[in-house]
């Protein structure tokens, strides 16, 4: 069925699962998973077994205690509920995510079998070119960007509804030694420092981008998102707001914003600087003089990004 049989689907799960093939296998593959519930299933018990050894899921099942399911299908139970839902305005939306479990699975088993993105490798070398030390971790969920850059040594606040994932968020923060601040949307304090706003991932799920983003851009002087020329992930009718990645970059420069990294197509990540603040100076940069933090412990890696979720 959709032009590639379901055992060839299957033999292509592992480069599927690290996006290593860019190309038309993985569309294939893609294709073939949206319309074949069988694969789909094995997709979710392929992606647990490769995340079996995480120690992010043996976090999740420490926090979850006896209510941990194993292998749940997350997609499948984040697209049903969704679909029961049927969220029709802002706040319906809010209270889905404020309540929904299937998403922390979701978020967990996406970082945790390695299908999600190293967007903090990929764009902390750029972030501290740019002298930046505070983020703001916009859709923070259950901290995948938010830990690293903490251990990276920038200050962090994290942003998102009260949830299942932001629980585990603080769960983890306390487990791994971090004091970081749990905002809600909307509710950034105005006096917070913030150099750079993090928004990896959630874009998307915002349903008008100068409500929610428009204060905070102006404050901010560089902006990180994920690679918006990638495609995304269709998934339940409203989950998603599928914007051109232009219409994005239209927004982003209408608050002064330009792409600081526009060679960089294949990358995980869009770095955006507001002028004039641009990078420092040439010559050696992150040797001298000190920055107050740490450099980064790994050197970037940029991987194809996959689609996004429900994963
Ligand atoms: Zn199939």
């Amino acid at each position: 069925m959709n032009g590639i049989a379901c055992v060839s689907v299957r033999t292509a799960f592992g480069s599927y699962l690290r996006a290593a093939d860019g190309g038309g296998t993985h569309t294939a593959v893609h294709i073939h998973l949206t319309a074949c519930p069988t694969c789909r299933g094995a997709w979710n018990r392929y992606r647990w077994d490769q995340a079996s050894a995480s120690p992010l899921v043996r976090e999740l099942r420490d926090f979850l205690g006896e209510e941990f399911t194993p292998y749940l299908d997350s997609a499948a139970a984040l697209a049903e509920t969704w679909r029961q839902a049927d969220p029709r305005s802002v706040e319906d939306v809010a209270a889905f995510f404020r309540a929904s479990t299937a998403y922390l699975y979701n978020l967990t088993i996406w970082q945790a079998s390695g299908n999600r993105p190293d967007y903090t490798s990929a764009a902390i070398p750029a972030l501290l070119d740019h002298r930046v030390r505070t983020v703001l971790d916009y859709g923070c969920g259950i901290g995948n960007d938010t830990l690293p850059l903490l251990e990276t040594g920038f200050g962090v606040t994290c942003c998102d509804y009260d949830s299942p994932s932001t629980r585990f968020l603080r769960w983890r923060l306390r487990r791994h030694g971090h004091d970081a601040t749990v905002v809600e949307p909307g509710e950034v304090p105005a006096e917070l420092a913030i150099d750079a706003l993090w928004i990896v991932d959630t874009l998307d799920h915002l349903a008008d981008l100068d409500t929610a983003l428009g204060t905070l851009l102006r404050r901010v002087r560089v902006v990180v998102c994920e690679n918006l020329t990638v495609r995304r992930g269709v998934s339940g009718k409203g989950f998603h707001h599928h914007r051109p990645a232009e219409q994005i970059a239209a927004a982003f420069t209408r608050y002064g914003f330009r792409s600081l990294n526009q060679a960089a197509e294949d990358g995980a990540v869009m770095i955006w600087g507001r002028a004039p603040t641009v990078a420092a100076p040439p010559g050696p940069r992150r040797s001298a003089p000190a920055p107050p933090w740490p450099a980064a412990a790994n050197p970037p890696r940029c991987r194809q990004p996959p689609s996004t979720g429900p994963r």
